[in-house]
Formats: C-alpha cells, structure tokens, sequence
C-alpha cells in the first residue's frame, strides 16, 4: 500500500524536523544562486536566519514575475554543467517560465510521482498510457518517469490524436492512464463517434486526472463516463510538474509531500497567513531542490489545508481540491465569479457539459457574460422548444450560483475549439 512507509507515515515531529533540516540546507544552497545570493545580502538574511520552521516568514516571496526577470539563469543554485534537464511552464498566464534540475533532482521527482502512482494502486503489472504533451511541459516525462520507476510498460501516447489514443488503449489493453479531465471528456465523444463504449471495450481501471482545474462533480462524471476511479493530481512546473499533491484511495483532497515541499496558505490581498484550514494561496518553498531551489514561491492557486488525519495513516497533509487561480478570478458588474463556479453548476445537469466557454465583453454601457455550453446532439434533431427549455435552466442555474444573469448560448459537441493542453475556459473581449 505505501511506496516508502517510513516517509509517508512519518510521525509529525519527525517530519518536521527533517523539514527543519532540509530548509536550512536548501536556503544555503539557493544563496549561491544569483538572483537569491543578491536578495540575501540586501535583507541581511542567510542560512543562520532559520531557527525554526517559522523562520521562512522573514524571507520574501518569491513569484512568476521574478523568474520571468530572472530569465533564463539568474535561479540556479548550482554550475551550470550540474544541469541534465530543462522544462518549462505551459505559459497560462503570460510568457512561460523555465525551470531546471540535476540528476539528483529527477530522481527525487520521478520517486515522488511513482509515490503516488503507487498509492492508488498502480503495480509492475500494469499498462501505463501518458495522453500527456511530452517534452517541455513537466505532464509527459514526469509520469512517464514515474511509472518507469514502478516497473510498469509504459506507453508514450503523448496528447491528442483520439482516435489513436483508443486504439492504443485497446491494442495493449491499457489498465491505468494519465489525462487532462477536459480531455477525457473531449475523449469520450470520440468514443462515441466510433460506437465504443469504454466501460466494456477498455481495460482501464485508474486514471490520473491532472494539470487543470475541475469540480468534484466532473470527476464523478468522467468516472461514470469510464467505470475507472479517477485521482486528482496537482503539481506545478516551478515545484518539478506533477507529484506535488496527490490524492490517495480515500479521495478526500491530496496529500502534499511535505519531505519535499514547505508549505504555506497565505491571504492574497495582506500576503499574511491564513489560520488553519482557511482557504488562501498556496505558498511553497522546495526543500530537496538543487537544480533551482525556490523559496516561498506564489503559487496564485487558491486552496486550504483540511484539517484532521486521513484514514490512510499518511500524515503529510491534505489541501484541498485547487478551487481555481487568483488570476482565473473574473469581476463581472462588481461581481467575483470563478471559472469553477460554472463547471460545478453545467456539471450538475443532464446532457451538459462536455466543455464550455464563458466569453466576456463590454458595450458602451455594460459589461456582458456569455457562457457558451456544449450539449448533447439530440437537441438539435428534435423539438426546438425542448432547446430553448435547457437553455433557460442552464441560466437560471447560473444566475442562482453567480447571482448574474449570464447570456447562454446552447452548441453541439466538439463546436468549442479544444487544443492538446489546457482547456481554455475564458475569452476576455472587455481589454481596451
Ligand atoms: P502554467 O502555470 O503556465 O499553467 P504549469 O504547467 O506549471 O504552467 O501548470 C501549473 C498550474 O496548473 C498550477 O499552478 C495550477 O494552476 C494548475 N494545475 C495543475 N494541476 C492541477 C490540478 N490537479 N487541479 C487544479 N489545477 C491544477
Ligand atoms: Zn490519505
């Protein structure tokens, strides 16, 4: 049931104080870097500042923004020539960030993810299928080094191609997969569109749902959409990619690898820290790090810890499913709306929700939301008013979650465009 049981059900105490130990290490080793070294000797801070866990408050934050005026170099700890490996961000938020390991550093990270593979069941035996981009996005080698490590045959699918990705999946009857939820649902229409049902024709008993936000809600659809049990995997590239948090059979929020990760939730707005179990940003700061270590580094991911311990003897923390980023937030007529409050509410109706697109615009008077929602093909074969009925539930659904009447527009499936990666939920026409 545990990859490595003495770490993962490490008492408390211990587990901080190895995160005491590893911090001060890891402070040392980013003072060598240019951008940290600099900023050490204008506050007067260094290894010796850290007494305790606590200590980390007297240090800044550290956030995209640095990195992206840091480019390329100016966070590295170590020479140059230490370095085997480069990734990068997805570059969801403005130009993409880059980050960098040694050796030592890919084997920690592929250890942590063959952690929570293993975890939820996945074993030597199984076939593992990776839908995810390969190369330097963190979604396609960190698993698939991962899975290596258990043994598994794996299967560099790589994103998109449906029609291949089921064909794999049949051929070499693939039991465990790797997926963007907003692909798997884009995946099943295909299935579909070939007359497959992947409850009977597919072997596939877990997936790995990662790199997107999604409701708890899609997560029970796309399992009732495959028969598998889906698990919610959460990572950024900044911290490795995937393995960061993970949640375990429970499926009650992920356990965050607390031996790697020093966490933190903050308040956005006064940057001070949250009391426990409140929701706020997710602060980390990489503890096994050498390659590019980062301290307190922003996260803009809004999530809380869950209090209480999990009843799978794990005693590294919970957070809870990412609600969404702080810059995903949209205000709307004053109004704060979040991209998940609509998925939560199309998910919970019938015949909706493959994918969606909340587009906003702006007249001479007003601001204007138009949530465009894919539904099913028989709508439009039959009865228009049938259409029209849909479409004023959806609405007044809408309008009783976000408190804005939202203009809705019904479309067939696969009309909203769906790339490889990242759902695009959001068009902002309001810019000037
Ligand atoms: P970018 O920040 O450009 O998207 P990354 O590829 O590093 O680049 O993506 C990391 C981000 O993806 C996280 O900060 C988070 O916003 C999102 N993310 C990753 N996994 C999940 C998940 N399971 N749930 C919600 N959001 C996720
Ligand atoms: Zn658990």
């Amino acid at each position: 049931m545990y990859w490595e049981k003495d770490v993962e059900t490490l008492s408390r105490n211990k587990l901080e104080e190895l995160q005491l130990a590893q911090l001060i290490q890891t402070v040392k080793r980013t003072e060598k870097s240019y951008y940290y070294g600099k900023l050490f000797k204008e506050k007067n801070l260094s290894a010796n500042s850290i007494k305790s866990l606590q200590d980390i408050q007297k240090f800044p934050f550290t956030t995209k923004d640095d990195l992206r005026e840091h480019w390329p170099y100016g966070f590295i700890a170590v020479p140059k020539d230490e370095l085997v490996r480069m990734h990068s961000s997805s570059g969801t938020t403005g130009r993409a960030t880059v980050v960098f390991h040694t050796a030592h550093d890919i084997a920690v990270w592929s250890n942590l993810l063959a952690r929570c593979m293993f975890m939820v069941g996945m074993r030597k035996s199984d076939v593992f299928q990776n839908m995810m981009t390969y190369g330097l996005f963190t979604g396609g080698l960190g698993f698939h080094y991962g899975a290596e490590k258990i043994g598994a045959l794996v299967i560099p699918a790589g994103a998109g191609n449906s029609k291949r990705q089921i064909q794999l999946m049949m051929d070499f009857e693939t039991t465990v997969v790797h997926v963007i939820p907003s692909y798997a649902l884009h995946l099943s229409t295909v299935f579909t569109e070939l007359k497959l049902d992947p409850r009977k024709d597919t072997k596939v008993k877990i997936a790995f749902l990662g790199a997107e936000p999604h409701t708890e809600k899609m997560r029970r659809k796309i399992e009732g959409i495959y028969s598998y049990k889906a698990f919610n995997s959460y990572g950024l590239s900044e911290m490795n990619g995937p393995g960061v948090a993970f949640e375990c059979p429970y499926q009650d929020g992920m356990h965050i690898w607390e031996d790697s990760f020093l966490v933190e939730i903050i308040d956005p707005k006064t940057l001070e820290p949250v009391a426990d179990g409140q929701e706020g940003e997710l602060v980390m700061t990489s503890i096994q790090k050498e390659g590019m270590p980062l301290l307190r580094y922003r996260t803009k991911d809004l999530t809380r810890i869950i209090p209480g311990i999990c009843p799978c003897g794990r005693t590294h923390r919970r957070i809870e499913r990412i609600k969404g980023r702080t810059d995903d937030m949209l205000i709307l007529k004053g109004v704060n709306i979040f991209p998940m409050q609509i998925e939560k509410k199309l998910m919970e109706i019938p015949d909706v929700g493959t994918n969606f697109l909340i587009i906003l615009d702006r007249d001479e008077f007003n601001d204007s939301m138009t949530v465009k929602v894919e539904v099913n093909k028989k709508y439009f074969a039959g009865d228009i008013k049938q259409l029209e009925n849909l479409r004023k539930k959806i609405a007044e659904e809408l309008k009783g979650e976000l408190l804005i009447t939202p203009k809705v527009d019904l479309v067939e499936p696969d009309s909203i465009p769906k790339g490889e990666g990242k759902a695009v939920r959001v068009i902002d026409n309001r810019k000037d």
